[in-house]
């Protein structure tokens, strides 16, 4: 029984709870499901629910082999007391639109999480799912192993979400050196029974090639199946990563029923900073859903090879690589956009799997006209350059006396730039980071002074802005540090069976 199948070929069905529990599909494809968009959602009657109550909903539509019990008991686990906003993720109005048009703005603030990032509202409820997924049919209890590598981001807020989570452990790389302050005390000072952290001798590339040998080796796998545990990863390429995200877009529509800026039907054109384009394609899976979506707009930092191919139909990874202000879109290879071809072809799992095979054989792909016709007929979009990132940082200040962060900046710096979607009722731009999480880019932008430390960085930028500070943020130069292990690459598989040990 199942509905999910890989993007890729339709042999191999299989459930949401085993689609959540592999991650990737056998053949390397994401998993997908043909039902999406079959069953609509009363947008109507989306102004009377909270946060909870369209999470238990939508959850509810993708994930169709969890119980109503368990869904509602991820929901509440994931977003009771874990946000600093009880709607979870709140919409603020701009007082003057981006592009100086007559189509009022909106800011959906997605950083109210403990890790001050958008990938919290995934991250919170990935670990809930997973410890539903149950064993497969005749296998022993097993417990699950979480081994992710991360450039900075991504490692913090996967560690919030499993820490003491039930039945699973998780292990973060990260490259010794080449994180922020904040981003390494964040990790470092992580508390719970089940987590470890460890700095790598070597590169973000380095850590991630190493972590896939890991996944890869199947002496590992027998001794840790002796033990009772099975590695997995959080890679945002998981449907349950996914599926949390479809919710805010209809939160957003909810607050905007609510305020009275928008009618029950009224179209609401979207912007969001993307890399692996996972949110923007989680507003897709929304108006699938039935939400009344004018456009997506996709914005991307200096590494716009998602703006090229958008343009173009052509997909080419082979170009420099920029190390930029926004690092958690600095991003050439973006995985979930397969999913968006699956679907937009028509569910076309031969052509999906041929592209893919040209684009790891030659770098590029070239999408046919037709198929990049449909494409922009959803998605618009454009780039930041650092001097625009910048300046869309101290706009957003001047005009409206709202601070944002350099991911936010480039959707800002899009939505100067790009006229409001026909029929558009209101913009909505998705903030997806805190701007105390990069404090020094952030004051630089606005002018103020920018001490080498992060923290007394902090401390300007509340000074000068009247903002505070997210509470886990500032508190974290007085946490105790709990992890100070750095080893060389060719130790991670050994630290993961140590880490593994102690579950
Ligand atoms: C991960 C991340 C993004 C990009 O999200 P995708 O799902 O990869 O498109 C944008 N901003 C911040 C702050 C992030 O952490």
């Amino acid at each position: 029984m199942g509905t999910y199948h890989s993007t890729r070929s339709r042999t191999l069905a299989c459930s949401s709870k085993d689609a959540i529990r592999r991650g990737l599909a056998p053949d390397g494809g994401l998993f997908v499901s043909d039902e999406l968009g079959e069953k609509k959602l009363d947008v109507a009657g989306l102004a009377d629910l909270s946060y909870h109550q369209i999470a238990r909903t939508v959850l509810g539509l993708l994930l169709d082999d969890y119980t109503d019990a368990e869904v509602a008991a991820c929901v509440d686990e994931a977003y009771t007391g874990t946000f600093a906003s009880p709607e979870v993720t709140p919409l603020v109005g701009l007082d003057h639109a981006p592009d100086g048009g007559a189509v009022p703005t909106f800011v959906l603030e997605l950083f109210h999480g403990p890790t001050s990032a958008f990938k919290d509202v995934a991250l919170q409820m990935l670990p809930r799912l997973m410890a539903r997924t149950g064993t497969a049919e005749g296998e022993a209890a097993q417990k699950i192993m979480i081994v992710t590598a991360t450039s900075g981001d991504t490692g913090k807020a996967a560690l919030a979400g499993f820490a003491d989570a039930p039945g699973t452990g998780i292990t973060v790389f990260y490259p010794e050196g080449k994180v922020s302050r904040v981003q390494e005390l964040q990790m470092s000072t992580q508390e719970g029974g089940n987590v470890a952290v460890c700095g790598v001798r070597g590169n973000f590339d380095d850590a991630q090639s190493a972590v896939k040998r890991i996944f890869g080796d199947r002496e590992l796998a027998k001794r840790l199946a002796e033990r009772g545990v099975v590695l997995s990863s959080a890679n945002s390429i998981n449907v349950g990563r996914l599926v949390p995200q479809v919710v805010y877009y209809f939160a957003a529509y909810a607050q905007l029923l609510r305020s009275g800026a928008i009618q029950p039907g009224d179209a609401v054109e979207f912007c969001v900073p993307t890399g692996n384009f996972g949110d923007i394609l989680a507003g897709y899976y929304a108006q699938r859903l039935g939400l009344p979506v004018a456009r997506l707009d996709v914005a991307s930092d200096r590494n716009n090879v998602l703006i090229d191919f958008l343009k173009t139909g052509a997909y080419d990874r082979r170009r420099e690589f920029f190390t930029t202000t926004s690092p958690s879109m600095d991003i050439l290879i973006s995985s979930n956009l397969e999913r968006m071809l699956y679907y937009v072809s028509g569910g076309d799992e031969a052509l999906v799997a041929s592209l893919m095979t040209d684009l790891s054989n030659e770098g590029c792909y070239q999408v046919p006209e037709e198929l990049h016709r449909g494409i922009r007929a959803l998605f618009d979009g454009g780039w930041a350059s650092e001097e625009q990132v910048a300046s869309a940082i101290k706009h957003c200040w001047d005009e409206n006396g709202y601070v944002i962060d350099p991911h936010t900046a480039c959707g800002f710096h899009v939505l100067e730039e790009l006229p409001a979607a026909e029929g558009a009722r209101a913009r909505v731009l998705l903030s997806t980071a805190s701007p105390y999480k990069f404090p020094r880019a952030v004051a630089g932008a606005l002018d103020l002074d920018v001490p080498a430390d992060d923290f007394a960085c902090m401390d300007v930028l509340a000074r000068a802005t009247g903002t505070v500070p997210p509470r886990q943020l500032a508190e974290l130069s007085e946490k105790p540090v709990r992890f100070a292990d750095v080893e060389d690459i060719d130790q991670l598989g050994a630290y993961v069976e140590q880490a593994a040990a102690r579950l």
